[in-house]
């Protein structure tokens, strides 16, 4: 790294996402995407909108696809913030927590993109143990921060927390943004959006990369009050004031209206995950409940890295992590039963 840029970035850990190679006939578990895809009228829309009116910059707020989730929820649009991906919403949100004096709370373990952000801004962080069955305590919360944020389902360990525990810790803490990071809830958790016309310190954060095949448009979108909301905005016009290009803005709001094709294909998701936790049972994994499109399992003989390398001979990708809590374990996408079943089959092999 050159000596020439800030010290901050000289010393910066980035975030190393899984692999994404295209392979023919590759089983692709490791980034929790949609083995279904997108519905096929996000697709069509997506190809109507390939015409002359590209020339054109984009609508800069994404208001049509702001409007459809708003109505979705009895929001007002205003009330609703799309961006880039989940992430880029998440940037945002971290930007605007800027010189805050007191420590950003979030669990370890958790996504590690926030770690990475805190580092990138400078913004003081605190992690909060997961307690021994790798589950958020809420309690553990209860002290001095800035702002709170919590994936709900938690990545990697896909555990889920009652709305009441969310609702706890919203009036636990009524002078900080309390985040929820909604990236897995359709796979079984509670959603807090219902929650935010009553707390003006709640922001949901959700994504079309998960529930609605999505993750290569790159769609995500925040809900908050309009004070929450307007910050955004300001951070997002001092950054990148068109986040959604026209063929994204057509295809979200298509993906979106199609609810039909959304909950057939999460509830496949979800009776698929618990199959796979069965067989994953039977074969001598440890696995931790799930209420997400990923299964966090630890084998008690044989070692994270090595099972995933086996597999990897196999054509099959799954992601472990380093880190002392996390090294043993694998987390795996929730593929198709014939993915699944592959995988099965492979570890049957391997083990
Ligand atoms: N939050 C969590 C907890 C995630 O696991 C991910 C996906 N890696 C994201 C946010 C970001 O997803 P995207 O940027 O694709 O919306």
């Amino acid at each position: 790294m050159s000596r020439f840029w800030s010290p901050v970035v000289q010393s910066l850990t980035p975030y190393v996402a899984g692999e994404q190679p295209v392979i023919d006939g590759l089983v692709k578990l490791n980034t929790n995407e949609n083995p279904y895809g997108p519905s096929p009228r996000a697709l069509a829309a997506i190809s109507e909108a390939v015409n002359d009116t590209l020339r054109l910059y984009p609508e800069p707020t994404g208001l049509k696809l702001r409007e459809a989730i708003a109505a979705s929820h009895d929001l007002d649009p205003g009330e609703v913030f799309v961006g880039n991906g989940s992430d880029e919403v998440l940037a945002h949100t971290f930007q605007a927590l800027l010189k805050h004096e007191l420590p950003l709370l979030f669990p370890d373990i958790t996504y590690s993109f926030y770690p990475t952000y805190c580092g990138l801004y400078g913004i003081d962080f605190r992690e909060v143990l997961l307690d021994e069955k790798m589950q958020v305590r809420i309690e553990d919360y209860r002290q001095p921060c800035g702002a709170i944020i919590l994936p709900n389902p938690n990545a990697p360990t896909g555990s889920a927390l009652p709305l009441a525990a969310i609702e706890a810790l919203l009036q636990e803490h009524p002078d900080q943004v309390v985040v929820i990071d909604e990236a897995y809830v359709d796979f079984g958790g509670e959603s807090a959006i219902p929650l935010v016309q009553k707390y003006p310190n709640l922001l949901v954060v959700q994504t079309f990369s998960k529930s609605r095949g999505l993750a290569g448009l790159r769609v995500g979108f925040a809900v908050g009050q309009r004070p929450l909301i307007d910050a955004l905005e300001r951070v997002k016009d001092s950054f990148n004031s068109y986040p959604l290009d026209r063929l994204t803005q057509a295809g979200a709001v298509a993906a979106w209206e199609d609810q039909d094709w959304f909950r057939k294909h999460c509830d496949l998701i979800v009776a698929s995950r618990e199959r796979l936790i069965a067989a994953l049972r039977e074969l001598g994994f440890e696995v931790l409940p799930s209420s997400a499109n990923f299964v966090f399992a630890e084998h008690g003989e044989r070692g994270a890295v090595e099972l995933a390398a086996e597999l990897r001979k196999r054509a099959i990708l799954v992601r472990h992590f380093r880190g002392e809590r996390t090294e043993n374990f694998l987390r795996i996408t929730i593929g198709t039963d014939a993915e699944c079943n592959k995988l099965l089959d492979a570890l049957k092999q391997i083990l």
